[in-house]
């Protein structure tokens, strides 16, 4: 081949991977060797295809390795971020549910810098159960005699059926079966577990002589659902604890609560829609109640199981339980959570998730008047900023008929594309602002806004995002 043909063809004239390499010398020291050179031999394979399509290409060594330096800082960012949750729902579980309060980063940080004494008896220098960080606090707080812990409300259900009640028969009034955001359906989990749903009574009315009717000697256990994200109204009925309580015992069997959100304070004494506690279901005669760690209780992802002895002694040997069990961070964050708890006056201050709920209306407004101000001299004239009451949804299932009445924004744009835009650029803040936009209007719900600083600082971006 002469040497007229070789230069006409332009893949020769792509730069070697050694030669591209070494021009990236500061890359490899900065991301290491490995990485650098798959993404130079990915990055030289390209251009190659391209050239063979017959793409003209930028193939100088400076030039790659400046877009090597773009990408590999682009793949060493984390895909998470935080975010302002204006949406008007504060335990959002797309946006990861509850805020930890600080003393449980703090101790999140500490157990992952070192080992630590998650299953090992300091005292006597043997093996100890993960369990004991937390099962005391429970206990305390909820009046049960033990407990455990697992990775959510899911795994807490799935936990006990397997255990309590496989091949066995498990009556559930129909108006419970509910299904939570489309990923938690109580039939399907039953299943899973090995138990046999028995549906009893009509959607919207179960008396106590369906469940009486339905026990048998397949029967395993009797269990109630809280039915916490939707509420059947007008002519309902359902049978209580206390009478369903009675009603296991005289037949002998286990009576258990999947309560969902699990609540420990008296929410009317917070000025909160009233939501009963878990130690009020175990006062009224549950021998097994699980319910969420990060719903109103206001931690980790967790699900929390609390008992009689006996029971969660079971349940705690189900080898299922080591498939579910927690890892140390969470337990760790768990355990501080829980001990805030002992001072239900000091909550509203020292846990973000009640501190959002109870906020006053009249601080939420005046924040409202200041954001508002900064917004309108920001935003193009046809934006329309008004400050304006609405309503807080608690979230997560939590009480879905209730909503707290809240303050925000409420903004209008002359077309709904002005309004489209404005949503994708505050998504595209450096914290990334989410708000609800419903029926022309774009609200921004106040409520959860405890960084009013970074969020007023960041609007400034808006106007050049908005170009
Ligand atoms: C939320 C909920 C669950 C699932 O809890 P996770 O912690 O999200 O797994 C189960 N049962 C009820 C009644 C719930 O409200």
């Amino acid at each position: 081949m002469s040497r007229l043909a070789d230069n006409s063809d332009p893949r020769r004239s792509l730069p070697s991977v050694d030669a591209v390499l070494n021009g990236a010398q500061e890359l490899v020291e900065q991301w290491g060797h490995t990485q650098v050179s798959q993404l130079v031999r990915a990055e030289l394979d390209e251009l190659r295809a391209a050239v063979g399509r017959g793409e003209g290409v930028d193939s100088t060594v400076d030039q790659l390795v400046q877009s090597l330096a773009a990408k590999l800082a682009d793949a060493g960012q984390s895909t998470f971020r935080q975010l302002i949750n204006l949406s008007g729902t504060v335990i959002h579980t797309n946006l990861g549910r509850a805020v930890l309060p600080q003393r449980a980063i703090d101790a999140v940080v500490s157990v992952a810098q070192a080992p630590s004494n998650l299953e090992f008896d300091l005292a006597t220098g043997s093996r100890g159960e993960r369990d004991t960080h937390v099962e005391s606090l429970i206990c305390e707080l909820t009046g049960a005699e033990a407990a455990t812990v697992v990775n959510n409300n899911a795994a807490a259900v799935l936990l006990v059926l397997s255990t309590l009640a496989a091949k066995g028969e498990v009556p559930v009034s129909r108006g419970e079966l509910v299904e939570i955001g489309g990923s938690f359906r109580i039939p399907e989990v039953m299943e899973r577990s090995g138990c046999k749903l028995i549906e009893i009574g009509a959607t919207n009315r179960t008396h106590l002589s369906d469940y009486d009717g339905a026990i048998n000697d397949r029967t395993s256990l009797i269990m109630k659902v809280h039915t916490s994200n939707f509420k059947v109204e007008g002519f309902t009925k359902s049978v209580g604890e206390v009478e369903l309580a009675e009603l296991a015992r005289e037949r002998q069997l286990p009576f258990v609560i999947d309560l969902g959100s699990g609540n420990l304070v008296d929410f009317a004494a917070l000025g909160l829609p009233d939501e009963p506690t878990v130690a009020q279901s175990i006062d009224n005669g549950a021998d097994v109640v699980t319910f969420s760690g990060d719903k109103l209780l206001g931690g980790p992802q967790c699900g929390i199981i609390a008992g009689r002895k006996d029971l969660i002694s079971q349940i705690r040997k189900n080898p299922l339980k080591r498939a579910l069990r927690l890892d140390k961070m969470t337990l760790a964050a768990l355990a501080e959570v829980l001990k805030l708890y002992r001072s239900p006056e000091r909550l509203r201050e020292e846990l973000p998730t009640l501190r959002f709920l109870t906020r006053e209306v009249s601080d939420i407004e005046s924040q409202a008047t200041r954001v508002q101000e900064v917004l309108t001299s920001i935003l193009p004239s046809h934006y329309r900023v008004e400050s304006t009451a609405c309503q807080s949804q608690i979230g997560s299932g939590a009480l879905p008929i209730e909503s707290i009445k809240s303050f925000g924004l409420a903004i209008r744009a002359s077309t709904d594309a002005h309004l489209r835009q404005l949503v994708i650029a505050m998504r595209n803040l450096p914290r990334p602002v989410i708000g609800r936009l419903n029926d022309g209007v774009l609200t921004l719900d106040l409520r959860c806004l405890d960084c009013e600083d970074v969020f007023v600082q960041q609007l400034v971006e808006l106007a050049a995002l908005l170009e």
